[in-house]
């Protein structure tokens, strides 16, 4: 199955000169849905997550589809001000603008094991605030999976020595 066709890029969106790839017909399409968990799921497997966090909001869909096929709790690491009690927060760069995620103090018990997924791997800042806020708590963080990597933007750099995988890359 050729999950490419499947992304739509929208030229210009958000901003001028941001090539926008849009997964919601991705999502739309049963068996590519099917597909592109399933690969996933089969290469976080063998690393024994016990928690998926996703990253808001596009990390939500699969994050939680994931995490039930894997067996796993998930946790959404959210923007700021949507969780109600004590967190912890990161702010980084993003490819266009900047921003923060947080998670609830208590979200992780010591040593739990997680998998880390968001649809786009761009600049890598979004994922090294998640890594970071996951082994704030002492949770282990086992791999990273993403539907889309945008590898011209070597978000890889801010993740060294975890391991990565991305179904799609341009
Ligand atoms: P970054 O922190 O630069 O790796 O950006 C990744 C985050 O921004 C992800 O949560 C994506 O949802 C979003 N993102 C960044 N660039 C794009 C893009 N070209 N198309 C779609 N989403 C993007």
């Amino acid at each position: 199955m050729d999950l490419r066709s499947k992304i739509r890029e929208v030229p210009d969106f958000p901003t001028p000169g941001i090539g926008f790839k849009d997964i919601m017909p991705l999502l739309a399409d049963a068996e590519a849905l099917q597909e592109a968990i399933d690969l996933m799921a089969e290469w976080a497997e063998p690393r024994r997550p016990e928690v998926v966090v996703g990253g808001e909001a596009r990390g939500f869909f699969l994050g939680a589809a994931l995490a039930y096929r894997l067996r796993c709790g998930f946790v959404p690491a959210r923007r700021p001000g949507k969780l109600p009690l004590e967190t912890i927060s990161r702010e980084y760069a993003l490819e266009y603008g900047s921003n923060a995620l947080e998670l609830q103090a208590d979200a992780l018990a010591g040593d739990t094991r997680v998998l880390i997924h968001d649809d786009v791997l761009a600049t890598g800042g979004t994922a090294r605030a998640m890594a970071d806020l996951v082994e704030q708590l002492g949770g282990v963080v086992v791999g990273f999976t993403f539907l889309i990597e945008l590898a011209f933007l070597n978000g890889r750099e801010q993740l060294p020595g975890y391991d990565a995988l991305a179904l799609i890359k341009y």
